[in-house]
């Protein structure tokens, strides 16, 4: 009724107010929370910084019992527990960390109907004495955050997981939020299917991120165009660097900080001490670069972060979407800079061939890729691009890079002809493989000593691609990757041809390809010392 809707929507509005200290509502939340304090199950897809967390924790407040909440990373959960305990809820967490004295404590705090909040990491949710303790409490909602770890479809899969269905089975009249900060279409019809969440209310808020200037640039000497890139953009402002490996991190981070650039690193390679005390130095003090691997960052709530800075190229749209959103919380203009080489595309190749699981989990992860890849590559509004990627609908926005420099396109048909005839001949006439170098040499009539060793000046195509230089050759073999007309295999990245390669060579396919714009970035990278 009338009456009830009043009492109810001036409880939440009183929570927000007296227990977070917010004024109003942000966007999407207020319907959310009026949703789940009537009972009913919702999936929420918001994100990164949209106010999630308080879907839950405001009708967990609201409601009778406890709000059990399923979440991933244990230090997160801790984090959160935390943070909520210092505004007076009484939250607590239950996971292997804890010794039994602290788990019976909670277990005991749970049982007495002391706790508003009781995070859980998934695996526990597979053992029986945990969902025994459940049954013996009084539960008022079920969150299950990143809940796209339930789809194997998505970018970050966890098994543990899929136990999740059993929740509506076990307490159907437990109502259930499900909330995820990424998730295209079909991932977001997967968690539906998988949690038994076909009655809930779908909540899609948008995925624009207006503050947000996308950037993607050719890598040519990564450190020193992100050294370029932080001095002329972003002196003394807070940010992330994304590197992909625990060495590389390491490198970067001595590296600005031997160009005077306030950095830390990390990653799980630094001992817990280290990297807590790194991440609380970045949370607390200001201007502080954190150089991570994707170990960091999920859950980490700064509003000032200024720029997100890849060195290494995302696995995925998602992921790469989910890094940069931790730019520019507050609202305030911040900048996503992503630098990215023909060596990524091999690499991440080679670990997709490399990784554990079966042919369709790697044909996941190559499709994941792939979609990154035609993201670098567009000559579209990358803002829209990655919008649509998401399934929602955008305008070209003005800000990012191919719209304030909008690359020009040009027809690659022949380049493209003439690489890949390359490609077959050192097949067909040499039964030989080789890498983007090796091709590229040749096709510029380069007597390197590999050249000579295999005799390779002796072939036709020898020189035939001089009208272009290396770069621009290292542009069309990312381009032709990018568009599945040639593809890398092995320990070497190998280029081999598809099944599509021969509409090209077959002259029935044109190839269009972007010319990466000359950009300021690189002129400055130059003159940095
Ligand atoms: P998400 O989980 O969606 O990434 P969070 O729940 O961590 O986002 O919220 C991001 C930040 O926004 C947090 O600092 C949170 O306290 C703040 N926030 C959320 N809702 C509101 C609100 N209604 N008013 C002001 N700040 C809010
Ligand atoms: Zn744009």
């Amino acid at each position: 009724t009338s009456i009830d809707d009043g009492l109810r929507a001036s409880d939440a509005l009183r929570v927000l107010g007296r227990v977070f200290g917010y004024g109003s509502f942000r966007e999407g939340q207020q319907e959310i929370i009026d949703h789940v304090v009537d009972g009913n199950d919702a999936l929420v897809l918001m994100p990164t910084g949209g106010g999630k967390s308080l879907c839950y924790q405001i009708p967990a407040l609201v409601r009778q019992g406890t709000g059990i909440v399923v979440s991933p990373l244990i230090a997160l959960m801790q984090d959160q527990v935390h943070a909520l305990t210092a505004l007076g809820v009484r939250a607590g967490f239950l996971n292997s960390t804890q010794d039994p004295d602290e788990r019976r404590q909670v277990e005991g705090a749970f049982l007495a109907g002391e706790l508003d909040l009781l995070y859980l990491a998934p695996e526990r949710l597979r053992v029986d004495a945990t969902l025994r303790l459940l049954d013996r409490g009084s539960i008022s909602l079920f969150a299950i955050d990143e809940a796209h770890c339930v789809a194997q479809w998505g970018h970050d899969f966890r098994p543990d997981y899929l136990a999740l269905s059993m929740l509506h089975e076990r307490w159907p009249d437990v109502p259930r939020i499900a909330l995820t900060a990424t998730a295209t279409p079909a991932t977001h019809a997967e968690i539906a299917a998988r949690l038994n969440l076909g009655d809930a209310r779908h909540f899609v808020a948008s995925f624009d991120r207006p503050n947000i200037q996308y950037r993607i640039v050719p890598k040519s000497d990564p450190k020193r165009q992100l050294l370029s890139f932080l001095r002329t953009e972003h002196p003394g402002d807070a940010g992330i660097v994304y590197c992909l490996s625990r060495a590389s991190v390491d490198k970067t981070a001595e590296f600005l900080v031997a160009n005077g650039i306030a950095a830390l690193p990390y990653h799980a390679g630094l001992d817990a001490r280290t990297r807590a005390g790194n991440q609380s130095r970045f949370l607390r003090e200001d201007g502080l670069v954190m150089v991570a691997t994707i170990a960091f960052g999920m859950g980490i709530d700064k509003p000032d972060v200024r720029f997100v800075a890849h060195l290494d190229l995302p696995k995925s749209v998602e992921g790469y979407y989910q890094e940069t959103g931790r730019a520019g919380r507050d609202g305030l203009p911040s900048t996503a800079w992503l630098a990215y080489g023909l060596q990524d595309v091999v690499q991440q190749r080679k670990m997709i061939d490399t990784s554990e699981g079966d042919d369709a989990h790697r044909r996941r992860l190559a499709s994941h890729l792939d979609a990154m890849l035609a993201l670098c590559e567009t000559v579209e509004c990358r803002r829209t691009r990655l919008l649509e990627y998401f399934g929602q609908q955008g305008t070209a926005c003005g800000n990012c890079d191919t719209c304030l420099t909008p690359p020009e396109s040009w027809d690659g048909t022949i380049a493209a002809q003439k690489l890949l005839s390359t490609v077959v001949r050192l097949a067909r006439e040499r039964r030989q493989k080789f890498g983007a170098g090796q091709i590229i040499d040749i096709l510029l009539g380069r007597m390197t000593p590999k050249v000579t060793q295999h005799g390779h000046d002796s072939l036709t195509v020898f020189g035939i691609g001089t009208e272009l230089g290396e770069a621009e050759w290292r542009a069309v073999v990312r381009q032709l990757l990018a568009q599945g007309l040639l593809a890398v295999e092995g320990d070497y990245g190998t280029l081999v041809l598809t099944e599509e390669s021969g509409e090209v060579l077959g002259r029935r396919r044109q190839v269009p390809m972007r010319r990466d714009p000359e950009r300021p970035a690189r002129a400055a990278a130059k003159a940095a010392k």
